[in-house]
């Protein structure tokens, strides 16, 4: 295939009201996929910095719950490295960590011993002893085991609350401390309200205990620690408290809850961050995401959601802008395309139109031309049949008109005399017309006699017809060399004899008359002219000169039909020749024509 035609195929296909609605539909599947695989892509990646960031967090809850057991091992070390810990190194031994700063959420470490119903009043004269009158083991009661915490650094007006306080009174407290007691590793509570708590801020929290063995027990086994177990090390913590310092100003664009074991309820929930939605238990959004993991032999549950809005970051646009601009862009293409095809359509029917229109103007003009030609040819048959049948009768009007003349001039009155002149005379013209009414429709009428025509010859057969009007104007008729040319000898010699007796004819009176017949050639045409040094003719006039029974003087002026011109035009363009006039009034005219050379054989 050509390239013109396959890039007008490429025209046709871009011009076709079906391209448009087909760019349109396949504009649209693929504006709706990209929708759809943006919007894929945004909520995946929504959904990887989601897990991203509760990996994050789960992380550092786990690290800085490992951190704070640590320094919890400190304490147990410093009972470890003396006979006798006292308050006072407690005390130091806190302060040192400084929890306010770098600890947030821890809101006490302390040191709680168990106390046997039998040792319970010697302990408590021992520390009212150190200072403290008002101490006692709180609540009150006989039970079987009791506890109490002796130090509890800061020892400020809020740990001032739990000092004393027996905590192996509590279920919740108990399990955790048999646990530390017994195991010999870290024990995290449940859920419990510190003691330190007022009515105001109430914060969820849990308790860490480490166990206190004696330096030489049996830590081998079970009853070996309980043997050897002296105390417990511990920390207090205020579950919101302690997620602040973890999680700086939060969770970023992410919430969660805390419970405590497996079970997902309102009395296991440890810490919520946030506003949570009020049914994030029952139906977790999208991305919620449920993790576990091990707190010092307890287990947490993470439940992460993410914040109201998440989706609505920056490139959660990005699908629709998608979805509009492609929309805005298919929508403008079938736009474009049908007007390109519209315009086409409507080019091609004015188009189909005009040449309908100019087909049914040409078919009437041929018709009118085959009319013409008829009622022409018509006319001219009727011109020569009329002009040859009118010969002979106005022979003999003219014959005898001539003869009464002669016989019966000056037998009239003046005014009969003139009427014989007017009879004799119209006589005449009316003869010289119908002669070249029918010279000139021979012209149209008869068959042509085509063949070599020596111009010499006609020049000098058409000089001779003239003689006697040559003779009389006393008129100078030269010639240059004359080609041979191709046509009808007759028709051609009345060329030259027509344009010949009217350059006599319309000589200027104030100088002598001089014709001359001149030739040129070019090629295969012959180029003729009949010079002239008379009247003269108006450029005006140049073509309405040819016009039959066209003159431009009266007949009292100079005489004549009016016809020898026009079958002079008819000869030549019957020779396919052309004839035109060049003159100027006062300066003379001359006349051309064309005819074509003979060849040489
Ligand atoms: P006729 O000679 O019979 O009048 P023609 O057809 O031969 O008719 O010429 C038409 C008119 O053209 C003439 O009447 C004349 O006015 C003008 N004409 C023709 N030949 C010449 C010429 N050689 N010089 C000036 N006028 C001419």
């Amino acid at each position: 295939m050509s390239r013109t035609s396959k890039n007008l195929r490429l025209v046709q296909i871009f011009h076709n009201p079906v391209t448009a609605w087909v760019i349109l539909v396949c504009g649209i599947a693929v504006t709706a996929a990209a929708w759809k695989i943006s919007s894929r892509y945004v909520s995946e990646r929504a959904e990887e910095r989601f897990v991203h960031r509760t990996q994050e967090i789960e992380l550092a809850i786990a690290d800085r719950m490992n951190v704070y057991e640590q320094a919890l091992w400190g304490g147990v070390g410093l009972f470890r490295a003396s006979d006798r810990v006292t308050r006072k190194e407690w005390r130091d031994y806190v302060e040192v960590l400084n929890i306010g700063a770098h600890w947030p959420g821890i809101q006490g470490m302390g040191f709680s011993v168990p106390v046997t119903p039998e040792e319970r009043a010697a302990h408590i004269e021992a520390i009212r002893a150190e200072g403290f009158p008002e101490y006692t083991i709180r609540p009150e009661g006989e039970r079987p085991l009791y506890s109490s915490i002796v130090f509890l650094e800061p020892f400020d007006w809020r740990n001032q609350r739990a000092f004393g306080f027996d905590m192996w009174s509590n279920a919740m407290r108990r399990e955790a401390m048999a646990r530390a007691r017994d195991s010999g590793v870290a024990a995290t509570s449940g859920i419990i309200t510190l003691v330190q708590e007022t009515d105001q801020d109430v914060q969820r929290g849990f308790l860490t205990y480490l166990p206190l063995y004696e330096p030489d027990g049996d830590l081998t086994n079970t009853e070996g620690r309980r043997r050897a177990f002296r105390g417990w090390v511990y920390a207090a913590f205020r579950a919101g408290d302690l997620m602040g310092g973890i999680l700086g100003s939060g969770g970023g664009d992410v919430d969660f809850e805390i419970f405590d074991g497996t079970e997902l309820n309102d009395d296991n929930r440890l810490y919520r961050s946030g506003l949570a939605p009020t049914d994030s238990i029952r139906a977790p959004t999208q991305f919620a995401r449920l993790r576990e993991i091990d707190v010092q032999g307890r287990t947490w549950t993470l439940h992460f959601y993410p914040k109201a809005g998440y989706l609505a970051g920056a490139d959660d646009s990005t699908p629709t802008l998608i979805a509009v601009a492609g929309l805005a862009i298919d929508f403008l293409l079938f736009y474009l395309i049908s007007a390109l095809a519209y315009l086409h359509r409507r080019a091609t029917r004015i188009a189909e139109d005009m040449t309908s229109e100019l087909r049914s103007a040409k078919a009437d003009l041929e018709v009118k031309v085959t009319e013409l030609e008829r009622s022409n040819d018509e006319l001219e048959k009727f011109a020569y049949v009329a002009s040859h049948d009118l010969q002979e009768p106005l022979r003999m009007v003219a014959s005898y008109a001539d003869l009464f003349g002669k016989k019966y001039r000056g037998h009239f009155d003046e005014r009969g005399e003139e009427w014989l002149g007017f009879l004799i005379d119209g006589a005449h013209r009316m003869q010289a017309l119908v002669r070249d009414l029918l010279t000139y429709s021979r012209v149209g009428q008869r068959e042509y006699n085509l063949g070599a025509v020596d111009l010499n010859e006609t020049f000098d057969s058409a000089v001779a017809d003239l003689m006697v009007a040559i003779e009389e104007s006393d008129a100078e008729i030269t010639k240059d060399p004359l080609p041979v040319v191709l046509g009808d000898a007759g028709q051609i010699r009345l060329v030259l004899q027509n344009l010949i007796s009217n350059a006599i004819k319309f000589r200027d009176p104030h100088h002598a008359s001089k014709v001359h017949v001149g030739a040129s050639q070019s090629g295969d045409v012959c180029t003729l002219f009949v010079r002239d040094n008379g009247i003269g003719i108006d450029p005006e006039f140049a073509d309405r000169i040819f016009v039959i029974f066209q003159r431009l003087h009266g007949k009292d002026e100079y005489s004549g039909t009016g016809i020898g011109l026009a079958i002079c035009k008819k000869v030549i363009e019957r020779h396919c020749g052309r004839i035109w006039l060049e003159s100027t009034p006062g300066g003379g005219s001359a006349f051309f024509f064309t005819l074509t050379a003979a060849g040489e054989d």
